[in-house]
């Protein structure tokens, strides 16, 4: 590897709509500037003028310093006395109780009771501060139930909610399956959830967008004949959405090329970054040859291989120089780009049927930057990544403004 640390940390990045704004959220922008400059007091968690230190040094307002801890007048808990007259857990216990029973009088008092009561278990379970600020994101899907039962005139069983709303396999309903699976509700069951959360993912691929037409139809009777497998139980669900999403991300690789129909150029290209598509690819472009006569013969493309560049390593060295000190700019194509660094950096040789983009570019557990292709990992510094984001952005605002003109 050639990594060159002196040279990466002279990248100078401009500022663009890449750099993150300051995220201001609403309780600031009530506060005035003033305030805001003031130091945070350490016991009652207010913005006020210091009054004392504790022995830590830190600060405590005149009346954390003076009255220390008050009562509350409804938990009788002390607490902070600067906070104000009741515990800040019972103020969101207040909040939450005011939203509670405004979403319940919308609910039919059969599921409402059961909001009512999953309250309570959440507030056990995360603290009554998060359930007030996040049971709102609950809600709907108590609504969606509601709607359920009110049509069969019962409490739908796992797979009835699963079947009528697949999106809730996702993660983000996990709690409220666990807490009416803690109620005797419904019984999860890991198989049916598997099931469903393909079919979920089936039903995003078979509404991918794309550029030419013809690809939605691809999809659309590859999906057709995946079924009938899937009838014949020959195959799962699981096999089903693997091959649909390879079969996706072949075609959305196509995009990127001027000549956007599936060939086996293109396809070599692919597999030379996804090598591991090999298998669940294979049946997508026979069916693209045996229905659409696409000449695609994915038995013929050799096992992805690593190879040189064909220019020295000064060379590559002089445009690696030339990128890193110059800011992005559309005059930079994106894939000259990872052509120099990967071979100036690595070594390899990017062929011209791959394409790649800052999609490509993934995290490792030590936040390191990593790309794969041809099932070997090349790690890129964070200030090359950041070029290549801006970079990805100035081109793509350009085609952008193409597109408008
Ligand atoms: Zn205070
Ligand atoms: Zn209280």
């Amino acid at each position: 590897m050639h990594f060159n640390h002196s040279l990466i940390a002279s990248i100078t990045i401009p500022k663009t709509s890449y750099s993150k704004s300051k995220n201001i959220n609403e309780q600031d922008t009530h506060i005035s500037f003033d305030k805001k400059s003031l130091p945070t007091c350490s016991s009652c968690g207010y913005r006020r003028k210091p009054y004392s230190y504790t022995l830590q040094k830190k600060v405590l307002c005149k009346i954390c310093s003076i009255e220390v801890t008050r009562v509350c007048k409804e938990c009788k808990k002390s607490f902070p006395a600067g906070r104000g007259t009741i515990c800040s857990d019972c103020i969101f216990q207040k909040s939450l109780n005011k939203k509670v029973s405004k979403i319940i009088s919308y609910l039919s008092p059969y599921t409402g009771i059961y909001f009512v009561k999953f309250t309570k278990w959440l507030s056990g379970r995360r603290g009554v501060n998060f359930t007030s600020v996040y049971i709102e994101k609950y809600q709907e899907y108590f609504f969606q139930i509601d709607t359920l039962c009110q049509e069969t005139k019962k409490f739908p069983t796992y797979e009835e909610l699963l079947n009528a709303y697949p999106f809730a396999t996702s993660k983000s309903y996990f709690l409220i399956h666990t807490f009416l699976a803690h109620k005797n509700l419904i019984k999860i069951d890991k198989r049916t959830r598997e099931k469903y959360a393909n079919l979920n993912l089936i039903d995003k691929l078979l509404n991918t967008s794309f550029a030419t037409n013809s690809f939605h139809h691809f999809i659309k009777n590859y999906h057709k004949q995946l079924q009938s497998k899937l009838q014949l139980n020959s195959i799962t669900y699981l096999t089903m959405r693997l091959s649909l999403s390879s079969a996706v991300k072949y075609l959305q690789y196509c995009e990127y090329f001027k000549d956007n129909e599936p060939s086996m150029y293109i396809l070599e290209g692919y597999l030379w970054i996804y090598p591991g598509q090999r298998n669940s690819l294979t049946e997508f472009t026979n069916f693209l040859k045996h229905q659409y006569n696409y000449n695609l013969t994915i038995t013929n493309i050799k096992q992805a291989s690593l190879s040189r560049p064909h220019v020295s390593h000064q060379i590559l060295q002089k445009r690696f120089l030339r990128i890193i000190q110059t800011p992005p700019d559309k005059s930079i194509k994106i894939q000259s780009f990872y052509k120099v660094v990967f071979g100036y950096l690595h070594w390899i040789f990017i062929p011209n049927n791959v394409y790649l983009s800052c999609d490509n570019i993934k995290k490792n557990s030590k936040q390191d930057f990593y790309i794969q292709m041809c099932a070997q990992k090349f790690y890129l510094p964070k200030e090359l990544v950041q070029y290549a984001r801006v970079l990805e952005k100035i081109h793509t605002d350009q085609l952008q403004e193409h597109a408008l003109s």
